[in-house]
């Protein structure tokens, strides 16, 4: 399984108004994957000097963010109950105090998408 961005183009630099787009780095034992500004990734640190961010702690921020709006919005969980009837009492479960759990991310990624695609391309499919 190759690296996956799922907030590629939805992090807008502060500084420069530019997409975060994903990178990655090879350690030793693994592959680490940042969003970092295009605009870095272009000109180095002359086009935008803003650090990278590691993309397994800003995934985990926005599925939180996620389970918090979800458990705020009846639209939204209404949704979530009316496609997954069993796992409903999952998130509203997981969102309490702990982070999601692996089985709260897996149900969230699909659902992500949605939500933060709002801009999509119209090239992109359907
Ligand atoms: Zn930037």
């Amino acid at each position: 399984m190759g690296p996956d961005y799922d907030l590629t183009g939805l992090i807008t630099c502060s500084t420069g108004g530019l997409k975060y787009i994903g990178t990655f780095a090879q350690g030793r034992s693994r592959t680490y994957r940042y969003y970092t500004c295009s605009s870095h990734i272009r000109h180095g640190s002359h086009g935008c000097d803003v650090p990278r961010l590691p993309a397994e702690a800003i995934y985990q921020a926005v599925l939180a963010a996620l389970l918090d709006l979800y458990s705020d919005t009846n639209l939204s969980a209404g949704a979530i109950r009316a496609e997954r009837p069993n796992r409903a009492g999952q998130l509203s479960h997981t969102e309490q105090n702990s982070p999601p759990s692996q089985k709260a991310i897996g149900q969230l990624r699909r659902d992500l998408a949605h939500v933060f695609r709002p801009g999509a391309p119209a090239s992109a499919r359907r």
